[in-house]
């Protein structure tokens, strides 16, 4: 029987506080217990300030515990793209800013000795055609050239020694990004933010967030708290309790299965060097070894807005076998999904509304980003000097026609397909004409 909890929650279920009583007031309020909420009052209560955390679930049962671990703190639009949308200056500001939140993860994780399995492992981009082939080449040099970041294109005829598989038109493998157990760090991050002073209240709900004389005032399901700042770290779970941002953040499903134990000899045939791994298609999959390096966890989209229908897993399954073929009668042990949060231009961000301060966007790359941007917006808080971030942007934009629900997701999930299947067919024909299935 499959699982439909997350794989992690084996090692590192999400916890069930107990109860504590809500203080009346506080200097800061926090909505939402994932990586950005906990690192935001992880580095608040440190500064001294009092802090209350509210999470409508158990902490962390949102996307912190759910996600494939790979920290890889993704830039989506490319750094021409960027160019193009904020200049130039704001696109390498963007880019230097993702290096320093990368490499500040790993020195967090060190020093606060947080036992998550981390290890920089590098990743793989497959390229799945010849022309992406060339663009991961161009960009392992700019990698390597402006940031120094080891970087470097595989060709095909070599990528059977960073990964067992001839799908891909080679790719390019970066050093800079590694892999970890996203419920063990985010069950380190609760232990420290606790162990600071920081009040989490699991299992409570904002209602809602009202400005009053010198600050606000934050109902909850079990009374209210007056407090003089709000930081609001709610990204792909955002609820009714804000409409505003409802219409700016859209929440996306992401699933991830995986496969059974494998052997030795067949976990080092698939992924002979561990690494995470991405690609170039437009409903890209992301996938790795588990920490033990003993399965494969395989995510991509899942396509679905409502319930938890069996075909998302079984075409799951499919892109997994169109890679691996070997892997066709494997066993898929767990399947699950949660929400990332996509937004019209697809840059994680901080912004603020009437006083309340937020961090999200992340677009499916929070594991570095998320505790990055809360604490950034704690700084913020605080006044520091160095709390600026190139995450500081206006609100994102109201997505048109939309005020939560997905509804549009099935047909875009429909045509990147499509999208995907036709430039499959193009690059096999032009490689000589082979059947496509
Ligand atoms: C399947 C999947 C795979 C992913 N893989 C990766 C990956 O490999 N690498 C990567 O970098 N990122 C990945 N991500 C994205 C990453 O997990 C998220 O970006 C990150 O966890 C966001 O953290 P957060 O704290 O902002 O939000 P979350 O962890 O989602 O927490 C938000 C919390 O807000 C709470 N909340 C909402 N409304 C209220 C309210 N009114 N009152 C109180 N609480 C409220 C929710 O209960 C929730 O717990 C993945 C995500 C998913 C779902």
């Amino acid at each position: 029987m499959q699982q439909t909890q997350p794989y992690w929650w084996e090692a590192a279920p999400p916890s069930t506080l107990p109860r504590s009583s809500i203080a009346p007031r506080c200097d800061v309020v926090i909505v939402g217990a994932g990586y950005t909420g906990l690192s935001a009052a992880l580095n608040l209560a440190r500064a001294g300030r009092s802090v209350q955390v509210f999470d409508r679930m158990r902490p962390g049962e949102g996307a912190s515990t759910r996600n494939g671990g790979i920290a890889s703190g993704n830039l989506r639009p490319g750094f021409q793209a960027m160019v193009k949308t904020f200049g130039e200056a704001r696109a390498k500001a963007l880019q230097l800013e993702a290096k320093a939140a990368r490499e500040d993860l790993i020195e967090f994780i060190a020093r606060e000795q947080i036992d998550c399995d981390f290890k920089l492992t590098g990743r793989f981009s497959g390229a799945s055609n010849p022309g992406d082939y060339e663009g991961l080449a161009r960009e392992a040099e700019v990698l390597s050239k402006q940031l120094g970041v080891e970087a470097y294109a595989v060709p095909r005829a070599e990528q059977r020694s960073v990964l067992g598989t001839d799908f891909y038109h080679g790719g390019m493998v970066r050093a800079d990004i590694g892999g970890l157990h996203p419920a063990k760090l985010h069950a380190g991050m609760l232990r420290i933010a606790v162990e600071a002073g920081a009040v989490v209240h699991g299992e409570t709900a904002v209602r809602g967030v009202r400005a009053e004389a010198g600050g606000f005032e934050v109902a909850t399901d079990r009374g209210s708290v007056g407090c003089s700042h709000v930081i609001t770290g709610t990204n792909g779970y955002a609820d009714q309790s804000d409409k505003w941002l409802r219409r700016r953040l859209v929440p996306v499903r992401s699933r991830i299965i995986a496969t059974a134990p494998l052997s030795d000899n067949l976990m080092r045939q698939l992924m002979p060097r561990g690494v995470m791994c991405s690609e170039t298609r437009k409903l890209h999959y992301y996938y790795r070894p588990s920490p033990d390096g003993r399965r494969i966890l395989f995510g991509g989209r899942d396509g679905t807005i409502a319930g938890d229908p069996a075909w998302p897993t079984r075409s799951l399954r499919r892109a997994l076998v169109d890679i691996f073929p070997v892997l066709d009668d494997i066993e898929i042990t767990h399947t699950w999904y949660g929400h990332v949060a996509m937004n019209r231009d697809m840059i994680p961000r901080i912004f603020s509304k009437d006083g309340v301060r937020y961090a999200a966007g992340y677009c499916g790359s929070g594991v570095v980003w998320a505790r990055w941007a809360g604490q950034k917006a704690a700084q913020q808080v605080l006044g520091l000097p160095g709390a600026t971030s190139a995450l500081d942007f206006r609100p994102p934009a109201a997505v048109p026609l939309f005020n939560g629900t997905a509804w549009f997701m099935p047909a875009v999930f429909a045509w990147l397909t499509l999208q995907d299947r036709v430039n499959r067919v193009r690059s096999k024909r032009a490689a000589g004409g082979e059947r496509v299935h």
